[in-house]
């Protein structure tokens, strides 16, 4: 079967062979996909003209109605979108509902928050600005709904959640949505746009799709759209140096990769909450989606004295965790999506042990559960040790982006920042300690650097959100090697979807055009 994408207000199959999408259990080829043939520079223009002349006629919280419906939709086919992440992800219920689930959450998070834009179209922003002696010439800065279309160019990892997180706050602000996922994954994306269309909740064009190659997508790309891209740094440099890109300044957001880490604090001793919070957080990233999320914790940094005791206390947690065909009872740690990814895992961990040592896993003899090593594309839970430190440089580097982290000792503070700052911007670091003067001064230090920082000490205990997961209400994205992106932040991820124009005139104007609009402080920006 050769999935079709949804362009131009039709389902249009690509023309050729197509590229198959496989179980990355079995090896199963199961759908194919195919962009050749379609017209992309007709299908963008349809989305602009049609789906997004009438979402910006509705209010945002006529928007925001929309938006809860979809989740709606997405809820009743629950069961169907795990039977595709488990099929053709290789997920296991747990990840299946990280990506599907939160993808529900994020919908449901921005139908309710829209709702406090009421019938407005636009946004005021701040107030008016005096130009002349008297009132009659003065400013009002707007934020108004770009015109264009939202290209959305996805990561593999999350089908269901990169789509939505994305989608969610671009039709809230009137913007039409324009996704090419990620080849490997793409079925599970193309279903719940399927799905969403045949509910017929969004105007035509609101929502177009297109799976297999972006080919020369981005030649047709104009000033009035944006482009949102996530997926690896190398991918991003291309993006943003893409000519057509650069001589139309069109607007980019890049969420690229991250060796993001888990610092404990000097009073993180065994025995305490925060080591046992800290050891449990690690095992949790390294296997939930088999630690193929952005978020995930790479580097673990430690005080010298309790890094031994750490990394035998993850080790002895992984090795309790099956590994192997979703399908089998108490398999708990699926594979990666690809032998491709088997592949790049390998390949990374192999530099990562130049300079390291093997606390636990990355056995080439590894054997999964219920799969043949020949065609699956598992990668064992391996923790790392290394102890160069600074000077360590795959450590800080290598992004493996499987279930691999490695456990760095430190001397102290000025160590431990030199060492989270030297991953050269991050999405998220998580700390464990109640330490205040430890505390006061390391987060400081490397917020800058860090798109998210997560405190927890014995009195967060379990009520933290964790490491990996991104909130709705809060920012996700980081600096640098992070692609400097930034999404979410509840309203504020609006933002990016609005562009910001100040109006000079007499202020019968001003006055009409702030009539309707709502106030740019409530995106908390
Ligand atoms: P990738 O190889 O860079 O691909 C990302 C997307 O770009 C895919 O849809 C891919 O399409 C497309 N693409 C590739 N070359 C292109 C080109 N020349 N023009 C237009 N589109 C092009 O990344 P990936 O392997 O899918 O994702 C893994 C990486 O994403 C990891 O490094 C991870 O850290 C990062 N990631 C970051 C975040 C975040 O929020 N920061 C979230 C998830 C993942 P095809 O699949 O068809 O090649």
């Amino acid at each position: 079967m050769k999935l079709a994408n949804y362009v131009y207000g039709q389902w249009v199959e690509g023309a050729g062979e197509g590229i198959a999408l496989t179980d990355p259990v079995t090896g199963e080829a199961l759908v194919r996909v195919s962009s050749e043939g379609i017209d992309l520079a007709r299908a963008l223009d349809f989305a602009r003209r049609e789906g997004g002349t009438a979402l910006r006629a509705q209010t945002y919280e006529a928007r925001a109605a929309m938006l809860g419906a979809i989740a709606e939709v997405l809820t009743a086919k629950r069961a169907d979108y795990f039977d595709i992440s488990l099929r053709n992800s290789g997920a296991t219920e747990g990840d299946a509902g990280f990506d599907v689930d939160g993808a529900i959450f994020m919908l449901k998070s921005y139908a309710r928050a829209g709702k406090a834009l009421g019938a407005a179209r636009h946004l005021k922003e701040g107030a008016r600005v005096p130009l002349a002696k008297t009132e009659v010439f003065q400013g009002q800065h707007f934020l108004m709904p770009l015109t264009g279309v939202a290209v959305f160019i996805n990561a593999f990892n999350f089908p269901a959640w990169g789509l939505w997180e994305k989608a969610a706050p671009a039709l809230l602000a009137g913007v039409p949505v324009f996704v090419k996922p990620a080849t490997p994954t793409a079925w599970l994306a193309q279903r719940m746009v399927e799905d969403v269309v045949a509910a017929g909740i969004l105007p035509p064009g609101a929502i177009s799709i297109v799976c297999g190659s972006a080919r020369e997508l981005l030649d047709h790309v104009t000033e009035c759209d944006l482009v949102s891209f996530t997926g690896s740094a190398d991918t991003a440099a291309r993006m943003r140096t893409h000519p057509n890109v650069v001589a139309r300044s069109v607007r980019i957001n890049v969420e690229a990769d991250s060796v993001n880490s888990a610092i404990l604090g000097p009073d993180a001793q065994p025995g305490t909450p925060e080591f046992d919070l800290a050891v449990k957080e690690v095992v949790r990233e390294m296997t939930i989606k088999t630690g193929q999320k952005c978020t995930a914790i790479r580097r673990i940094l430690a005080p010298a004295a309790v890094a031994r005791a750490l990394a035998d206390a993850v080790g002895g947690k992984l090795a309790g965790f099956k590994v192997g065909n979703p399908r089998s009872e108490g398999v708990r740690v699926g594979p990666l999506v690809s032998k491709a990814q088997q592949a790049a895992a390998f390949e990374g961990l192999a530099k990562l042990k130049e300079e390291c040592e093997v606390v636990f896993g990355g056995g080439a003899d590894f054997a999964p559960v219920d799969a043949d090593p020949a065609v699956s594309a598992f990668v064992q839970p391996t923790l790392l040790f290394c102890d160069k430190g600074i000077n360590a440089r795959h450590v800080h580097d290598v992004e493996v982006f499987g279930p691999v982290a490695t456990v760095v000792p430190y001397a102290d503070a000025a160590d431990a920042i030199a060492l989270a700052r030297r991953g050269q911007g991050s999405l998220v670091a998580s700390v464990y300690s109640g330490d205040t003067a430890f505390l006061a001064e390391l987060v400081p230090a490397i917020a800058d650097l860090h798109g998210r920082v997560m405190v927890v000490d014995a009195a967060v205990g379990a009520n933290h959100t964790g490491h990996g997961n991104v909130m709705p209400s809060c920012l996700h994205g980081g600096p640098g090697r992070a692609g400097g992106g930034e999404e979410l932040g509840g309203l504020r991820g609006l933002a990016m979807y609005h562009r910001r124009c100040v109006v000079q005139g007499g202020p019968a104007l001003l006055e009409a055009l702030s009539r309707d609009a709502a106030d740019a402080a409530l995106l908390g920006a």
